[in-house]
């Protein structure tokens, strides 16, 4: 059965897209840690990110790099944190956490609550951002 995230890549489930190749995608996590918590993701469906191919894990890391330089462009953050932890979604992935507080980063502390117009609003501005530093 397909993932959750395959049917997101699908457009079976709605996601704010942040960006999209033809083999990766990012979206804000849902229920995020802070302002712009992003997920990348290979479309490539597979469980945990070490059994990857070296290519398509290679090109994750390279795709979530131009994704957290879009982030940090448009986010007030201390930095842009990288998590992966991967017991949730059975589908390999990289946590871009815009954080301001270190605290943030902890996968088991309070979530940010955050509108769906503001999260809207925050998948537009970046994938702009995103659209613009990568063309
Ligand atoms: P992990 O597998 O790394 O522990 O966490 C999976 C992450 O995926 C969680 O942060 C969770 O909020 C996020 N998530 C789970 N289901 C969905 C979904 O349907 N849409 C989005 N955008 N994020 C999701």
């Amino acid at each position: 059965m397909a993932s959750i995230f395959t049917k997101i890549v699908n457009g079976e489930i709605p996601s704010y897209k942040i960006a999209e190749t033809e083999d990766y995608y990012a979206f804000l996590d849902i229920n995020p840690l802070a302002a712009g918590h992003t997920l990348c993701i290979p479309k490539k469906e597979v469980d945990y990110i070490f059994d990857l191919d070296d290519d398509t894990l290679a090109g994750l890391h390279l795709f979530a790099k131009k994704v957290a330089k879009a982030l940090e462009t448009c986010l007030p953050c201390k930095r842009v944190g990288v998590l992966v932890i991967g017991t949730e979604v059975p589908h390999a992935h990289i946590h871009l956490i815009p954080f301001q507080h270190e605290a943030q980063m902890a996968i088991t502390s309070i979530k940010a609550s955050i509108s769906k117009e503001r999260m809207a609003e925050i998948a537009q501005q970046v994938s702009t951002q995103y659209e613009t530093m990568n063309t």
